[in-house]
């Protein structure tokens, strides 16, 4: 049960809310567009209209053509598609391995586990304790029959950014293709297809306020990987299905207006997550900071409690009206420590107490000091009542992460 009647929303990791701007443009197309878009009279043109339109948001935010954007069902379906499209297309000449790191998304990561079930191999890259892929560890695990490497751009649990322009030239080098799931970084960092040299880029609308169930999967011109849904011949033939319209209308127009001021943007996200790690670390003893600072996203802060589970944390805190995150979303309902902290080094049972806070454009500098006022009294109460705090002294507290 809640104490105060408001909301601070500091998950925006997780997802975030639409946009005014976005649902007006999702419910014009909702309420008008009634056609197909692949039908030939009027409204069925006007429902291509919205299509075109966010397609075209779309490939200018990235820097690419309107024709190199594929929309999905969302960010694990781009991230499918990828994957296991190029392993089953590269397969055939022979190239049935892949290389991956220990610490992306499920959607990549059980993408992976699928394919290994028919067969394939995969290299699963180590993680520095900072939070990172090393192009030369890329390098040295590329293989005469290396299909594909894909390494996230940002993660989506302690927020690091992947020297991905790096590995994509070191793909190039090699002749490998090379994806990212970008659904952290696009909307949030300035991102530009052809600067960064990949073959493939992911993304997800609802984690930049566009609504949810629309994503989209950037393939550049000239690679070509297997479809995963065949049917009609909408997306160019490669992805079937009616468009969302709506949703294809939504993501366009959220990326458009995320990408307008995003300097700005970033810099007062920084400015909420600095003053917030900042504090914590100061004034509650033992906290520490999950992923390096530099080549961090700007609105996330991942920090460690030790002495407690994160999920005691989370409940005080939705007491206080705080929504924040145990770890990914779509594992906080699993009590397993994070893969993704566990592939820094962190100790299991520091991994339990850690907490993931993502700020976004419309978080303040009061929401910022209610979470670390909250957090100052939350913490010692409830270490006060820890028998693991209170016991594990020498233990607990004293561990030694990974060089
Ligand atoms: N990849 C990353 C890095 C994510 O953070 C997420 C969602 O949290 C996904 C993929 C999956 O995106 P979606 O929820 O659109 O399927």
């Amino acid at each position: 049960m809640r104490i105060v009647e408001k909301i601070v929303y500091l998950d925006n990791a997780a997802t975030t809310p639409v946009a005014p701007e976005v649902l007006e443009v999702v419910t014009k197309a909702l309420s008008g567009a009634c056609g197909n878009p692949s039908s030939h009279y009027s409204v069925g043109y006007e429902a291509k209209e919205f299509v075109d339109t966010g397609r075209a948001q779309v490939a200018k935010a990235i820097n690419c053509q309107p024709g190199e954007i594929f929309f999905t069902g969302c960010g694990s379906e781009a991230d499918n598609w990828a994957i296991k499209g190029t392993a089953l297309k590269l397969a055939k000449k022979g190239k049935k391995h892949l290389i991956t790191s220990q610490f992306e998304h499920h959607a990549v990561l059980h993408s992976m586990k699928a394919l290994e079930r028919e067969g394939f191999e995969v290299t699963y890259l180590p993680i520095t304790s900072d939070g990172f892929v090393r192009p030369e560890d890329v390098e040295a695990a590329i293989r005469p029959d290396t299909a594909l490497v894909t390494v996230m751009m940002a993660n989506n649990e302690i927020g690091t950014i992947q020297p991905i322009k790096e590995i994509a030239a070191v793909c190039k080098k090699h002749g490998v293709w090379c994806h990212t799931d970008a659904v952290q970084a696009v909307g949030a960092i300035p991102i530009d297809v052809q600067d960064l040299g990949v073959d493939m880029l992911s993304m997800s609308g609802h984690k930049f306020n566009a609504p949810k169930g629309i994503g989209a999967l950037y393939i550049r011109r000239g690679i070509l990987p297997y479809n995963l849904i065949d049917g009609g011949g909408q997306e160019g033939r490669r992805r079937a299905g009616t468009e969302n319209v709506a949703g294809i209308a939504g993501i366009g127009k959220a990326l458009e207006m995320a990408t307008g001021h995003l300097e700005e943007k970033m810099a007062h996200q920084r400015e909420l997550r600095d003053y917030t790690i900042n504090r914590i670390l100061k004034n509650i003893p033992e906290a520490r900071l999950n992923g390096g600072l530099e080549h961090r996203l700007p609105g996330n802060a991942n920090i460690s409690f030790p002495g407690l589970e994160g999920e005691t944390i989370l409940l005080d805190l939705d007491m206080h009206g705080i929504c924040a995150s145990t770890g990914s979303a779509c594992n906080s309902d699993s009590l397993d420590p994070s893969h993704v902290l566990l592939s820094i080094g962190l100790p299991e049972e520091i991994g339990h107490g850690s907490m993931r806070f993502t700020f976004g454009p419309q978080n303040t500098m009061e929401e910022a000091e209610y979470l670390c006022q909250t957090l100052e009294e939350v913490i010692p109460r409830r270490r006060a009542m820890s028998c693991m705090w209170l016991q594990s002294e020498n233990t607990v507290r004293d561990f030694n992460l990974k060089k």
